[in-house]
């Protein structure tokens, strides 16, 4: 369960942030940014946050809002550039299969929205 360990890993990540806040302190939105070469099943890992979440009282009713981010995509040949959501080997314009990808890879904590904010 590869979505587990990436639920586990945000909640590794937000610890020490959550521990130096007030206890009256609940997250109720975390963003995560995640791109497609990391092959993140987004029900799965909103599903493993559930279970997750409850290990602490400050983000037990939170949820996990996954933004997909895409993959930079540059042909070598003729030039153009475009974004993929997932990885493609043919040029959208020319065919070639001359191409440069770059991003994709992302994972990681964006933006998290709390009580406390106006
Ligand atoms: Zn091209």
């Amino acid at each position: 369960m590869h979505e587990l360990s990436i639920a586990k890993g945000i909640m590794a990540n937000l610890r020490p942030w959550l521990d130096e806040q007030p206890e009256s302190l609940r997250v109720e939105e975390i963003v995560i940014k995640c791109g497609p070469f990391r092959a993140v099943v987004a029900s799965a890992l909103v599903a493993a946050w559930e279970v997750v979440r409850a290990e602490n009282p400050k983000t037990a009713e939170s949820r996990l809002t996954i933004d997909n981010t895409s993959i930079k995509i540059h042909c070598n040949d003729c030039g153009v550039d475009f974004d993929a959501r997932r990885p493609i080997f043919k040029c959208r314009k020319c065919d070639s299969d001359n191409l440069a990808m770059s991003g994709g890879n992302e994972l990681f904590i964006e933006n998290i929205k709390t009580n406390s904010e106006e």
